[in-house]
């Protein structure tokens, strides 16, 4: 980048912050984003690329220093006294080397990762009393979410009960099936409503709804990836992952505890062909570190845990016809 002055620097910071929060608000609180996520990225990394060329203009309020948007929706606020983060990325095998190469220098050694599809939908945190769901909720701004517990009622593939009688939280994606996407944009564009963007916005926009019947009338799904609190016999993704399943979650049955980064390519290689054949979208490949007392270790920033990073898929021609659809509101 050709070198600018700590003023030309200031006003384009000032000026991409203002922007990227319009295009924040519009995707995260209306789930009605008015640009493609590419667009969002290129910007969002160019400010994220000043802030650390420029640290003066660095700020706590910068939406590089936030998760999600602001919540505005009239849904009853839940805490998360774990935060729900959001996630690093990159967008190239190189990227991803030097992610491996920072976790290899932090624990001394290399180490095995569970890689995971990034399925494009929305965060949802699941929690069970006595082995009962009482609260549902959303990510949100990462400290507050929405309370969408009437709503997860009407999604089938969420446990109500658990069999056994356990207190705990779960957390993964709440999203919508292709097909089901492409019903549901069928249905409204013959009633003349405005279709959804993307099956992301469909989800978001099903999910999050005051009147959990119109979500009842959507066909969501959901892939449990996280386990808060897992017992303590569990010490890795993987391991947590198998036992979740067993306690009745659907999880994805494609993630793999690879050992080493030629293995990673292969997976993110396999899946970039088999992506458009999929049931559900995904917008890229993830990588935990599997070990959970390692992932402990390594903690987390403000946003983003350190121990894991989404490897993003370039975007799709395809994507370019989204333009001419009527963003959804
Ligand atoms: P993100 O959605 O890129 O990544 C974090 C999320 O990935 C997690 O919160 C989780 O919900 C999800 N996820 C899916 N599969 C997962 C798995 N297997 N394991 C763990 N997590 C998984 O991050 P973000 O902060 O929510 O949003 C940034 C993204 O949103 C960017 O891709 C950006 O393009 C897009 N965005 C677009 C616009 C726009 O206007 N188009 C505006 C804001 C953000």
């Amino acid at each position: 980048m050709a070198k600018i002055s700590l003023q030309q620097a200031q006003e384009r910071v000032s000026e991409l912050r203002k922007q990227l929060n319009k295009w924040a608000d519009a995707y995260y609180a209306k789930d009605a984003p008015v640009v493609e996520d590419n667009v969002y990225d290129k910007s969002y990394n160019e400010l994220v690329q000043l802030e650390n060329d420029f640290p003066e203009l660095k700020s706590a309020d910068s939406i590089t220093q936030r998760v999600g948007g602001e919540i505005k929706s009239d849904f009853s606020k839940v805490e998360h006294p774990i935060p729900m983060l959001s996630m690093g990325d990159v967008f190239s095998k190189e990227e991803l080397k030097e992610f491996d190469k920072r976790i290899q220098k932090a624990i001394g050694h290399p180490v095995a990762y569970n890689v995971e599809l990034k399925i494009d939908g929305l965060s949802l945190s699941l929690e069970y009393q006595d082995g009962n769901l009482v609260r549902a909720s959303t990510r949100g701004n990462g400290r507050v979410g929405e309370d969408v517990t009437a709503n997860a009622r009407f999604i089938k593939d969420i446990p109500q009960t658990l069999p056994e009688k356990i207190t705990t939280e779960v957390r993964g994606e709440c999203f919508m099936g292709k097909e089901e996407f492409a019903r549901l944009n069928a249905q409204r564009d013959a009633e003349g409503a405005q279709i959804f963007a993307n099956p992301r916005n469909a989800a978001a926009g099903s999910l999050r709804q005051l009147d959990a019947k119109i979500t009842k009338k959507r066909d969501l799904s959901t892939f449990i990836y996280t386990w808060v609190n897992p017992p303590q016999d569990i010490t890795s993704q993987h391991q947590a992952i198998n036992e979740m399943a067993k306690l009745g979650f659907h999880t994805n049955p494609t993630g793999q505890k690879l050992e080493n980064l030629d293995e990673v390519f292969k997976f993110i290689d396999e899946y970039t062909q088999k992506r458009n054949s999929l049931a559900y979208g995904i917008d890229g490949i993830v990588l935990k570190v599997d070990d959970l007392s390692l992932q402990h270790d390594l903690g987390n920033t403000v946003k983003v845990p350190r121990w894991e990073i989404a490897y993003k898929f370039p975007p799709e021609e395809q994507e370019t016809i989204v333009r001419d659809i009527v963003w959804t509101v």
